[in-house]
């Protein structure tokens, strides 16, 4: 029987967390006060984010951050996860690449967002707060606060973008089962949501709506502090425990990636994965190839312009240097629902410039066809983000398997499915479609972007 599973031991967990900023050739640009436009300090972050997290996302010199004993005992509850090479995959596309997989879909709530939420969750207990608020898309973000919020007793509130909300109302459940509040945005319970409901009244939601209100509420309210499940520098250096695992594991499966591939939203399971391999770039000239799967949809890491720009629709976040589309710009209504944002973090633009990484754009009908081929094969309904990865691994197997090449791709599985079935019904009942977004849409949408000099 060949091995499949690569499995590390409680203790193999990892005691740090690496941070790719302190090795980068090219720093981050800092973001901006979105009034004064002036350079922001961990100080003028800390009023929204913990004071910890935010000193995190503005930490250029430390490689390695001690993860807390405390976070690393509630991690050892689903970590490790398994590397899983993909024989039966291999198989069916007739290819000499090997596949490997981190399968991050392993614990109870189903993705990898739980790796960010513990310690974010964690900092705010042990800095005085009571109160954690955030935005969620398809809920899983918003799952894995709220059951974070639960074991450390803060209450959370979480505001769901209205159309993930209709289209996955299993989720609004698991939330308030943890015992979160849950609210679809744009809701009227806020400035910004009764704006944009009177501006727009069939508004069906996105991140942006969603975030401007947990901001405002984080903002007007005591002891409440702001979480946020992706883009952020902090919440990719979470992330990196599934990198630092899967590059252990690999090496027990005696390989080295060639190719590390990840979906992408705003880029945590991507950097969390790919960001330990990345240093090996960086610092020793190797040569992985780094590939971060988008939704032709929102196509922001080819398409979109760099700038800075608002991480929210109402423009209440800091000012980001990031890949954008407008940080009002509507996603057509994929059922990937956590990969429908608009820009693409302030680390992963900088590697795009400097050419460590590129992105790839997904047609929504490719991206399951992917899936049900995964499923078949590996007996993994993957989500529909993961969806995205796997297709981009079908690319590259096929490329690897035209060239009569053999190599060695690595990709994360950042999600299971199974909360997302109607998303596979539809697919299979052929009512899915692909939405290609035009030139001149991405240009109206970017002349909306404060026009700020890089
Ligand atoms: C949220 C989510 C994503 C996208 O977010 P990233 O920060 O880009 O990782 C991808 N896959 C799953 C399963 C998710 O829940």
């Amino acid at each position: 029987m060949k091995q499949k599973k690569f499995l590390l031991q409680e203790k193999d967990i990892p005691t740090q967390w690496y941070n790719i900023q302190a090795d980068m050739p090219t720093k981050p640009l800092p973001p901006l006060n979105p009034t004064t436009r002036e350079p922001m300090s961990a100080e003028d972050l800390s009023r929204i984010f913990s004071a910890e997290c935010s000193k995190q996302e503005l930490d250029c010199t430390n490689a390695w951050i001690d993860i807390p004993e405390e976070v690393r005992d509630k991690y050892s509850y689903y970590r490790s996860t398994p590397l899983v090479r993909a024989y039966a995959l291999e198989e069916a596309l007739d290819t000499p690449a090997h596949i490997y997989f981190k399968n991050e879909s392993t614990n109870p709530l189903g993705s990898h967002k739980i790796n960010s939420a513990i310690p974010q969750c964690y900092y705010c207990k042990q800095e005085g707060d009571t109160n954690v608020t955030t935005e969620t898309g398809a809920g899983q973000w918003g799952a894995a606060l709220s059951y974070a919020a639960s074991i450390y007793g803060l209450s959370a509130a979480v505001y769901q973008v209205k159309i993930s909300m209709q289209q996955k109302p299993y989720r609004s459940s698991i939330m308030r089962t943890f015992g979160a509040t849950v609210e679809g945005s744009p809701s009227m319970s806020t400035r910004a949501g009764k704006d944009i409901i009177t501006r727009e009244p069939n508004h069906l939601g996105s991140l942006g709506t969603a975030i401007s209100e947990a901001i405002e509420l984080a903002t007007t309210t005591p002891h409440c502090k702001y979480t946020l499940g992706s883009v952020l520098n902090h919440v990719a250096l979470h992330q990196t425990v599934i990198g630092l695992e899967a590059e252990k594991q690999m090496e027990m499966a005696g390989e080295y990636p060639d190719k590390v591939i990840a979906c992408f939203g705003g880029g945590s399971n991507f950097g969390g994965l790919a960001f330990p391999f990345m240093r090996h770039n960086i610092l020793e000239g190797k040569k992985t190839e780094f590939i971060a799967a988008e939704p032709e949809s929102c196509p922001k890491l080819t398409r979109g312009k760099f700038e800075y720009d608002f991480g929210d629709e109402a423009g209440y976040t800091p000012l980001l240097p990031m890949y954008t589309l407008g940080h009002d710009f509507k996603p057509a209504n994929i059922h990937a629902g956590g990969l429908r944002y608009h820009g693409a973090g302030m680390i992963i633009s900088q590697l795009i410039r400097d050419n460590y990484m590129h992105g790839v754009d997904i047609p929504q009908l490719e991206s399951f066809e992917a899936g049900m081929l995964f499923a078949r094969t590996e007996g993994i309904i993957p989500a529909p983000e993961s969806c995205h990865a796997i297709a981009a691994t079908i690319r590259e197997a096929l490329r690897a398997k035209e060239a009569g090449k053999q190599e060695n791709i690595l990709f994360c599985l950042s999600g299971h499915g199974l909360i997302d079935m109607t998303a596979y019904d539809s697919y299979i009942n052929g009512d899915l479609h692909n939405y290609a977004v035009s030139d001149s849409e991405i240009k109206s949408n970017l002349s909306a972007v404060p026009d700020i000099k890089i």
